[in-house]
């Protein structure tokens, strides 16, 4: 579903030049929960944007759902995106002056649904999420898990196939944290690909895979019962942030 393969990625601001992305290798299958950790820096965000197209590589292969990724213009990149991508963030991004089904039906109003039919479905989803009580709510009067669980319901209402959450629960506290998690593993049990960035290895614990990044390449990419064995096996001392 997403292979990237010897991905370079550079910032360039005034004189200086910062080389984030080195060589990364990466290939997800579909159905997989994946986790990337790394220290702050590390250029974790660098790489779920670009998987996310919203931001692009210097050099390399990216192929998401077998097409290859190269000189997209914006137009085309933001089809891709509703099509096939959905994307949970720390800051929630949901819209303060709008209430929670409107929040859930704005993607739908990209696709020029029609506001009674997206209406209908965004309260299908506010349901799937145990919100509906909340649907005339503005995000303001919502908790932190709340407004999570709205931003995964309006991730979901384009029937995306893979989801790209950064930092899901890094403005949670950790029993909503977990609650976030599950709501997660749920939708991943429908088939959805998910690529999840956290820096908190409770979170990543809750992954299939965790690949870890470090000085610009993919330093461990390990599958998490495999993980499991190796930490009882002290083969690897996990780093903790
Ligand atoms: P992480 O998400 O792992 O904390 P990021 O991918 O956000 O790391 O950033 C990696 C490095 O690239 C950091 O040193 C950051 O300051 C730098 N960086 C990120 N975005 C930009 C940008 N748009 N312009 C210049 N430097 C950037
Ligand atoms: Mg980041």
């Amino acid at each position: 579903m997403i292979r990237l393969e010897n991905i370079h990625k550079t910032y360039a601001t005034g004189n200086n030049k910062l080389h984030v992305l080195k060589g990364i290798e990466v290939n997800i299958n579909e159905g997989e929960m994946v986790s990337v950790m790394g220290s702050s820096g590390s250029g974790k965000s660098t790489l779920l944007n670009i998987v996310g197209l919203l931001d692009t590589h210097d050099e390399g292969d990216y192929f998401l759902d077998g097409m290859l990724i190269k000189n997209m213009n914006e137009t085309k990149a933001a089809q891709y995106r509703n099509k096939l991508l959905g994307f949970v963030f720390q800051s929630f991004n949901l819209i303060p002056f709008k209430n929670a089904m409107e929040n859930v039906a704005l993607p739908l109003y990209y696709q020029n649904v029609g506001r009674k039919k997206r209406n209908r479905i965004a309260m299908e989803y506010l349901e799937r999420m145990g919100l509906l009580d909340w649907a005339d709510h503005l995000p303001s009067e919502l908790s932190g898990g709340q407004k999570q669980r709205l931003a995964i319901a309006r991730a979901l209402i384009s029937k995306p196939k893979v989801i790209l959450a950064d930092e899901p629960t890094g403005a949670l506290d950790s029993q909503t944290s977990m609650e976030v998690m599950d709501i997660l593993k749920e939708v991943n049990k429908d088939g959805i690909t998910m690529l999840i960035v956290t820096h908190e290895r409770d979170i990543a614990n809750r992954t299939d895979r965790i690949i870890w990044l470090k000085d610009g390449i993919v330093e461990k990419d390990i599958f998490n019962g495999e993980l499991k064995a190796y930490k009882e096996r002290k083969l690897i001392s996990v780093e903790t942030k």
